[in-house]
């Protein structure tokens, strides 16, 4: 113990020392992954990158230099001046000062122009206030979640700064050598759902993912009593209590590895969750309706809205390529994944070079209109977990150009003699893509000019509001057209139906995006019971339906289906419109995308483990590949237990 307390402290002695004299220096301490420096003088240090980047690389963490509270000028004084200095032009729409953290966050519609050139405004408004500016973007779309988050994190920056120091002396805990490291697969192997991996070290517990299986048909209660539950992770198994858990990291805010997570701080789990910001948005927009949907349907929720406000103020953020301590011996880096906004691929570097683990997570490797390619180049890597949803042999996508030319074929045909289009759409993803789509041909090619309005309605433009508070994280060219005002999520082809649905339903030749993806609930489904008797509308398919799903019968031919009226009375309803499904849309790689993936990592990983697939698929997948790359591969199952060094 003697010794654990000589070290913690002999980091932020270090500091002291690197900090140059006419800073003042006062204290350091420990914020979460990262140490805060408070100092009299801030402006000597403020902006000059060479003695912050020179501390961080000697002590190999992020430096956070702020004021003394004994410094920082009064608050309206600070507004006042922080008025003056930004040009009116950025669109300022919040000034926030956060007193536990010296910091004042400044929201606005034009970041670019409120950091000025070379940071010379941020400057100015340090020396003038010695408050340290955190400028957030504004979404160009009204968003509540961002704007909830947000308030969120504010509202418990008291409680935040108390539990970020408690996370920064755990993992600042003197480097003991971990001897071996071993796996266990909890959830997602040789299935898709409920994705959850648990990793240990002499010294570390990491679970990477924590996921629920949200298929309708696999209720946990239920199944369990069954003797089988394949909604939840397998954490029970795991020999583990919640308080052995030193962090969890989240590749994406899909519910299939996220959705367990709030059920954890419901039982006493308080450690970190670590998350890219957008994925911390998204999660809080889809747990949140996750709920609401459960509570519509008379189910009971595994959790409530307060555990889910419980995880998000437990959430330590990380852009890509930022490397981070979660424990003493384990470095984190996230690296894009090109699947959904803020999808991530896990890199984790074990003790000093002992050992490297990549986890894609859900990947696309392959064009979309939204994202990079997903990330190929790592420092190292000892094995790779790599998702296999469509990592069967004969899963093999069509040309996305294709695709695109059948989508506007198809609706224009179905416009052109009379009737309506419905293209049910999961809100977070596959909704802002189709949107680019539309927009783009709308501009470009008037062969597949829509003579209709086209309605979203639902989720979605909740979450493509998400999208434009984060375009650094889209592709350069959508980036783009958001930052010049050319945002395809408010291009004037799209109409938001509030509360007319009726009125939608009523008029001429429409196009609907809804969301509901795969017909389970959801206004998808409301329109569907009104237009699928009509021969003349068409249905349109373009991502994922499950098993169990509606979606995937009708899909699959079905004539007629019982469903409950407004009133709750179960009435007939026949199959009547056009029902197509087009390929070609998906967030994951095919078969071919996942093996070229793989073959163009750097380095090639020298084990390779398939997960996230059905079992066929994952087989097949680890098949595909060792034959391939001629490395050792294996599908495990869930439970399985792997010792990997
Ligand atoms: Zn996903």
């Amino acid at each position: 113990m003697n010794e654990e307390k000589k070290d913690q402290k002999g980091i932020l002695e270090d500091i002291e020392k690197l900090m140059p004299p006419e800073a003042g220096f006062v204290k350091a301490e420990y914020e979460g992954p990262d140490i805060a420096v408070y100092v009299k003088n801030i402006a000597a240090v403020y902006g000059n990158d060479s003695i912050v980047r020179n501390i961080s690389a000697t002590i190999k963490k992020k430096l956070i230099v702020r004021s003394d509270p004994s410094e920082l000028i009064d608050v309206e004084k600070a507004t006042e001046i922080i008025r003056r200095l930004i040009p009116k032009e950025a669109g300022i729409n919040d000034i926030h000062f956060i007193l536990e953290f010296g910091e004042v966050s400044i929201e606005a519609l034009k970041p670019g122009i409120v950091i000025g050139k070379g940071g010379s405004t941020l400057k100015s408004i340090v020396a003038e206030t010695h408050w340290v500016p955190k400028i957030l973007r504004t979404p160009t779309i009204n968003s509540d979640v961002i704007k909830g988050v947000r308030q969120l994190l504010y509202k418990e920056s008291e409680f935040r700064k108390k539990f970020l120091n408690s996370v920064g002396k755990k993992i600042n805990q003197p480097i003991m050598k971990s001897e071996w490291i071993k796996v266990t697969a909890l959830g997602g192997f040789r299935e898709v759902g409920r994705s959850s991996l648990l990793l240990e070290t002499n010294h570390s517990k990491i679970l990477i993912d924590c996921g629920i299986n949200p298929e309708p048909g696999i209720k946990g209660a239920d199944a369990a009593q069954n003797g089988e539950n394949r909604a939840y992770p397998y954490l029970d198994s795991a020999n583990i209590t919640l308080n052995d858990i030193d962090a969890i990291i989240l590749t994406h805010a899909h519910m299939d590895h996220i959705g367990f997570v709030p059920y954890l701080f419901k039982y006493g789990y308080d450690g970190p969750v670590y998350c890219t910001p957008p994925t911390r948005d998204l999660a809080a927009l889809l747990l949140y309706d996750y709920l609401k949907l459960i509570q519509r349907s008379g189910g009971t929720p595994l959790y409530d809205e307060k555990d889910v406000r419980k995880m998000l103020t437990h959430m330590i953020v990380r852009d890509y390529n930022e490397v981070t301590n979660v424990t003493d011996e384990i470095k984190l880096t996230y690296h894009n994944a090109g699947h959904i906004l803020g999808s991530a691929l896990v890199h984790l570097h074990i003790g000093e070079g002992m050992y490297n683990i990549v986890y894609t997570g859900d990947i696309k490797y392959g064009f979309t209109r939204l994202f990079d390619f997903a990330d190929t180049r790592y420092p190292r890597i000892d094995s790779l977990f790599i998702e296999s949803t469509y990592g069967g042999q004969n899963d093999i996508m069509p040309n996305r150009q294709v695709s695109e030319t059948v989508l506007m074929e198809t609706i224009k045909k179905t416009i052109d003699e009379g009737g309506k289009v419905l293209i049910p759409l999961f809100a977070v993803g596959r909704s802002q893509d189709i949107m680019v789509v539309l927009d783009e041909y709308a501009n470009s090619d008037p062969r597949y000019k829509i003579d209709a309005p086209i309605y979203l309605d639902g989720m979605i433009l909740e979450a493509s509001a998400i999208h434009t508070a984060y375009p650094e994280y889209l592709k350069q060219s959508l980036q783009h057209k958001i930052l010049s005002n050319r945002s395809p999520f408010e291009s004037e082809i799209f109409e938001i139906a509030k509360g007319e649905r009726s009125e939608i339903l009523e008029k001429g030749p429409a196009v609907i995006l809804a969301s509901g993806g795969m017909l389970n609930g959801g206004v998808s489904l409301e329109y569907f019971k009104a237009m699928a008797e009509d021969p003349k509308n068409t249905l349109i398919f373009v991502g994922y339906n499950s098993a169990f799903s509606l979606g995937r019968r009708v899909q699959n031919g079905l004539k007629e289906i019982a469903l409950p009226d407004e009133d709750g009375k179960m009435s007939l309803i026949k199959i009547n419109m056009q029902v197509k499904t087009i390929e070609g849309f998906s967030g994951h790689s095919d078969r071919k995308q996942l093996m070229h993936f793989v073959q163009d990592l750097r380095p090639l990983p020298k084990k390779i483990f398939t997960m996230h697939g059905e079992e066929s698929k994952c087989e097949d997948l680890a098949r595909g590949l060792e034959s391939r790359i001629r490395v050792e591969t294996r599908a495990p199952m869930n439970l399985d237990s792997i010792r990997l060094k």
